[in-house]
């Protein structure tokens, strides 16, 4: 009940939206900011290598030209390169004396700016070239600014992006939830989730069609509960005031011993109706919840049958009808004999109780592959259409089978025991004619000597 209620009260977490929309932002952010260091530090590197290699051609070509003319010759080509080259070098040249000529020192430099190459000739001589790397600074700032400004405009549509996304994809889920806490709390069963149908959630129809059909299953579980609660509390009532009339007449009539001991045994008689039924009602749930504690072992079909046939046979006799026991033949289940013999005395008193004198009752043993089945064929009154659908109902009793005695418990038992076995069970009737009730259950291999006579 509780936790019902505080289902109902809760539907559906915002923060699980709000969560998945600042994941999805967090990973696109995070992917675009491995590709802008990327792209930053593989710009200033290869920035930062041209400069080199132009430092480097420069200094050979300074170098070549002192070997070739000596300071004079490395002069004039720096002067003559100067006049023409767009950006301007700082050249120094220092001999062996340590005496350090500048050459050329553009003006304004920063030399704490100035990026230096330099080359040591075979006379000792050293040749200094620098270039400043305040261009190349400016421009990587400029792409940092740049790049910031992306970076700032990705987080932005990565947030509203991620936020219209996560709530378009959590819409059906919101509404799934809404419409499972509104079952919840009113308790009304009989309601449906309705399904998007906007093809966008497939998995959330699936996840809806699921649950409709187990609230489709639960509803039916407590209908049918319902009923049989209904039918038991009625059918109840008609043995529980017989029992106290009884008891009611024999105390208010005059003491009597011999009419006291009567409507002791009619209350007697009235009692173990109602524990009959009871304990039907109980072994019948026990088997369709699958808690039945059956006893399985390898057995001769036809020797628990047989042995069920033998119990009816005076029945059939007083009755004047054609019993029949099936041949005897090695077709084995794997099952509880006292069930399975349960199963077939119900089907043969069935047969028994709506054949009319005269009439056959025919019980055989069949086998294929991996069924072994039961069949039980009698000349009576068959089954109505209308009924045949109800007649494996607790407590249903057909129209014609009033005047009989019976419970309308022997089927419902018949049907669960052998869906417990793992088995069917079917009939084919023809009002009038008779019908045909066939168990099948699979089969099991051949028992040893001992287990066949268990
Ligand atoms: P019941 O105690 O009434 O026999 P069952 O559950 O065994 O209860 O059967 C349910 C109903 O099915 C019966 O009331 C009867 O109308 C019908 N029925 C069952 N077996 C036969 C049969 N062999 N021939 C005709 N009707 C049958």
């Amino acid at each position: 009940m509780t936790s019902g209620t505080s289902a109902a009260s809760r539907p559906f977490h915002p923060a699980f939206g709000l969560r998945l929309a600042l994941w999805y932002a967090a990973l696109f952010v995070g992917g675009w900011a491995v590709v802008v260091f990327l792209t930053y530090w593989l710009t200033a590197a290869s920035l930062a290598q041209r400069d080199h290699e132009i430092l480097n051609a420069k200094l050979g070509q300074y170098a070549a030209a002192y070997e070739r003319g000596g300071l004079r010759a490395l002069t004039e080509t720096v002067q003559a390169e100067q006049r023409t080259a767009p950006e301007r070098l700082f050249v120094r040249v220092v001999d062996r004396g340590a005496e350090a000529i500048v050459l050329s020192q553009p003006e304004g430099w920063d030399l704490r700016r100035l990026e230096i190459a330099s080359l040591s000739l075979m006379d000792g001589t050293l040749v200094q070239v620098g270039k400043s790397t305040a261009a190349r600074e400016d421009l990587l700032a400029r792409f940092r600014a740049v790049l910031g400004m992306v970076t700032l405009t990705v987080v932005l549509v990565a947030l509203t992006g991620g936020f219209f996304v996560t709530r378009s994809a959590v819409r059906p889920i919101r509404r799934l939830t809404r419409a499972v806490a509104r079952i919840i709390s009113t308790g009304r069963t009989d309601e449906r989730v309705p399904l998007t149908g906007d093809g966008a959630g497939d998995a959330i129809d699936e996840l809806t069609r699921l649950f409709n059909a187990m609230l489709d299953k639960i509803e039916g579980l407590v209908t049918a509960m319902r009923g049989a609660l209904d039918n038991v509390s009625h059918d109840l009532r008609t043995p529980l005031t017989r029992l106290r009339g009884t008891a009611e007449m024999a105390l208010a009539a005059t003491p009597d011993l011999d009419r006291c001991r009567d409507a002791l045994a009619d209350c007697v008689e009235e009692s173990d109706r109602v524990l009959v039924m009871l304990n039907t009602l109980m072994d019948i749930s026990e088997a369709e919840s699958g808690t039945m504690h059956l006893r399985r072992e390898a057995l001769r079909l036809g020797d628990v049958v047989a042995r069920a046939v033998d119990l009816y046979r005076d029945v059939a006799d007083a009755k004047g009808i054609v019993l029949t026991a099936p041949t005897p033949a090695d077709i084995v289940v794997v099952a509880d004999g006292t069930r399975i013999e349960q199963v077939a005395a119900n089907l043969i008193d069935n047969a028994l109780k709506y054949t009319t004198a005269g009439g056959r009752v025919d019980v055989d043993v069949l086998a294929d592959s991996s069924r072994a089945r039961l069949r039980v064929r009698d000349t009576g009154a068959g089954i109505r259409p209308d009924e045949l659908p109800h007649i494996w109902d607790r407590l249903f009793r057909g129209d014609s089978s009033r005047t009989e005695r019976g419970l309308g418990l022997g089927l419902s038992l018949v049907k669960a025991i052998v869906e417990a076995h793992g088995g069917t069970v079917d009939v084919e009737t023809e009002p009038g004619k008779g019908s045909v009730f066939t168990v099948a259950l699979p089969r099991g291999e051949v028992p040893s000597k001992s287990a066949g006579q268990a």
